[in-house]
């Protein structure tokens, strides 16, 4: 938590002392000037930087990886840029792929790494309004070859219109990102207004990368994220869904979470869990929740483990499904039949905002499900659930759940224990369990065996 509030200290005390004025003219920036040196780059984006200079062609590193070189990060992949076309780019790479309907592009596939080059674009501020936006101003097509010139108005972010250029190591600036990095500033490139209804998913990739670098969003940028942010409605469920992957696996998950929210943004990709953070006698419990699960995952990503999206989309719609069927269940509804539909309708609801694949879905549901035969920990299941395919995700989810209901915390330890005991013991343990769960009350025995049937049975 110290860390988020840390951010937030330094996200809004940073004393911003850039020159707002944006300049078109470029500023090269010599090899003996700037950090970026060979050695950072990925030895397959250096080949195909020099195939394309060799045969005559431009090429430029761009975007992110420039960015991250110059902060002394490491880029997660390398993007070239050229004045190549997608077919010429094609003959020169026996292993490159022509992909994309909307924009071509070009993948040079290694074992291992593809590198991505795009030919340069215009569509960043484009003469014909009507034929490239649609009638909230979003661009519906950007797909006209440029300059780079070109190529750089399109770009969202100062510090993302960073060209690396091959032919002779310096680094192309043109909208004052270099400036704009050493502040520590992310300010969008042309009109904030603009440029965000232009593009609404821009407004996700400010907070992704405030966050992730520990930027200021650029006050003129910032402001237009309210004025814009309802345009976040129209963008496909399909792209949301990418975006959020990125927004909660980026390894910043805690920083991002806080910033959707402060930014008031939440409600466009997860309005039933926004609804019950605004619940005054829910908020502390599903903040705390959500934000373990953030931390967990980000500690993961630190350390090279894979995150399981599903276990996330689980986390963050346990609190809306929990609600939902309290609600069922005081309409009368018989307790596993009220959380079967709270957690089908919550799912309904939730992918209409973000495209969530049904493999994701299906395993939140099991994971769901998994809670109420771990909470009933029935002596002759005991064994086999630890074997089932979803235990570790289940049992991960109550240890999660232990955190902030502190009645779990007793059947919490007793699985961590099972799980980690020999067969021996296992045995030993699971006929404890049996003497005094007979003494408990037996009417209630008789219910929780119909749950239990009803949540083995697979789902669809
Ligand atoms: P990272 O890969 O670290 O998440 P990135 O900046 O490389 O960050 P990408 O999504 O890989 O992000 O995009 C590469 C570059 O393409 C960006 O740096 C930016 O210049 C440009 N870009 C990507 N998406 C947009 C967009 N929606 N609008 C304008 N420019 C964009
Ligand atoms: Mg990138």
């Amino acid at each position: 938590m110290s860390k988020v509030i840390l951010f937030f200290k330094n996200l809004f005390n940073k004393q911003v002392s850039v020159d707002s004025s944006i300049s078109n003219a470029p500023v090269t920036i010599p090899r003996s000037e700037h950090s970026i040196s060979r050695k950072q780059v990925s030895h397959n984006a250096l080949k195909v930087l020099y195939r394309l200079h060799d045969a005559g062609f431009s090429a430029y590193l761009v975007g992110g990886c420039v960015r991250d070189l110059l902060l002394g990060r490491e880029p997660k992949d390398f993007d070239v840029v050229t004045n190549a076309k997608p077919e010429e780019v094609h003959q020169l790479f026996r292993s490159a792929l022509l992909i994309g309907r909307r924009f071509r592009l070009v993948h040079v596939r290694f074992s291992g790494e593809i590198i991505e080059v795009a030919t340069f674009r215009q569509g960043g501020f484009v003469q014909d309004e009507d034929e490239h936006r649609n009638e909230h101003g979003m661009l519906v097509r950007d797909n006209q070859y440029g300059t780079l010139n070109d190529d750089v108005i399109r770009r969202d972010f100062t510090v993302n219109s960073l060209y690396y250029n091959i032919a002779d190591f310096s680094v192309v600036d043109f909208m004052g990102g270099m400036q704009d990095l050493q502040a520590g500033v992310l300010r969008i490139i042309g009109d904030p207004l603009t440029r965000f209804r232009e593009d609404p998913v821009r407004i996700l990739r400010a907070i992704r990368f405030a966050a992730k670098l520990s930027f200021s969003i650029e006050p003129a940028t910032a402001a237009a994220i309210p004025q814009t942010a309802g345009l976040l409605a129209h963008v496909s469920p399909a792209r949301l869904f990418d975006e959020v992957i990125k927004l909660l696996s980026g390894g910043y998950g805690q920083e991002t979470f806080a910033l959707l929210r402060h930014q008031n943004l939440l409600k466009y990709l997860f309005p039933l869990t926004e609804a019950v953070l605004q619940e005054p006698t829910m908020h502390h419990e599903v903040d705390r929740f959500l934000m373990l699960m953030l931390r967990n995952t980000d500690e993961r990503i630190a350390q090279d483990k894979g995150v399981n999206p599903a276990f996330m989309f689980a986390a963050m719609l346990w609190h809306p499904r929990q609600k939902l069927a309290l609600q069922l269940l005081e309409d009368g509804l018989v307790p596993v039949v009220a959380h079967e539909q709270a957690g089908n309708q919550v799912i309904n609801q939730q992918v209409k905002h973000i495209a969530i694949p049904r493999r994701f879905t299906n395993t939140a549901r099991e994971i769901w499900q998994m809670q109420f035969q771990l909470e009933k920990r029935k002596p002759h299941r005991a064994i086999a659930l630890v074997y089932m395919h979803r235990f570790r995700a289940g049992y991960d989810f109550l240890l999660l759940r232990a955190e902030v209901e502190p009645h779990l915390t007793e059947i919490a330890t007793w699985w961590t224990a099972f799980h980690d005991a020999d067969d021996e013991t296992r045995q030993e343990m699971v006929k404890a369990l049996m003497k005094p769960k007979k003494r408990r009350r037996r009417s209630k025995g008789k219910k929780t065996s119909q749950s239990a049937d009803v949540v083995q049975s697979a789902p669809e």
